[in-house]
């Protein structure tokens, strides 16, 4: 099972991603954890990632590709992964096609986790408030920043994956379960076993 997670910052990506972690024993890529984890070490990436990520600023497209394509061919990967974060900007959505295309593999489903702007405030500055200083970039002054970039560049990827069959939508505003329970059924769907289930759906009662 391979699919994108996406939504704005603050859509329940990292609460669902875990459930489904756990649900299908696949790994949750996420460029941002993997950002972060940079900066805490300290390393080339983290050094050129910080600040941007900081101002609330996508890191340059190259950067993430790198590490995606890295982590996308590790032995964990291989039956599956879920991509939290990446596609972000319309170079990375065909950056990731043509990645997928050298690999052999293919994407299951686009899921885009639908939640308006005024509910992503509210639950951010929450999550800032229960946080502590845990993100340097979920305060209200970069929140704001990351949604507009959201939108501007992010969104316009939500096209490509229509255009391409993969795109489901999902209503972010419902409960976490009932999310979750959504995802399971879309997910079970774009999974099914079609041409299986077709060719040879009788045999076995024959016998
Ligand atoms: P959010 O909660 O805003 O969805 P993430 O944890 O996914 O946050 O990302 C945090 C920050 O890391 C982003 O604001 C951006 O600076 C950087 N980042 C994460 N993923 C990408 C990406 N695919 N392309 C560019 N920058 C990224």
């Amino acid at each position: 099972m391979r699919f994108i997670l996406m939504g704005p910052p603050g859509a329940g990506k990292g609460t669902q991603a875990e459930f489904l972690v756990d649900q299908f024993q696949i790994p949750q890529l996420s460029t941002g954890d993997m950002l972060r984890a940079a900066v805490a070490e300290g390393n080339e990436l983290g050094i050129l990632a910080k600040q941007t990520m900081e101002r609330g600023d996508l890191v340059p497209d190259e950067l993430v590709l790198g590490i995606i394509a890295e982590r996308i061919q590790m032995p964990d990967c291989a039956n599956g992964f879920i991509l939290d974060g990446f596609p972000r900007t319309i170079g990375q959505a065909h950056a990731l096609d043509n990645m997928l295309k050298k690999l052999g593999i293919t994407l299951d489903v686009a899921i885009n986790l639908d939640v308006p702007t005024d509910v992503l405030f509210d639950r951010i500055e929450a999550r800032a408030r229960a946080a502590g200083t845990a993100r340097a970039d979920d305060n209200a002054a970069t929140l704001k920043n990351r949604i507009e970039v959201y939108t501007e560049q992010t969104l316009p990827i939500l096209d490509h994956y229509q255009a391409n069959g993969l795109l489901e939508t999902v209503d972010g505003t419902a409960t976490p379960a009932s999310v979750t329970a959504t995802l399971m059924v879309i997910l079970e769907e774009r999974t099914k076993p079609e041409a299986a289930a077709t060719s040879q759906p009788h045999a076995s009662l024959q016998f």
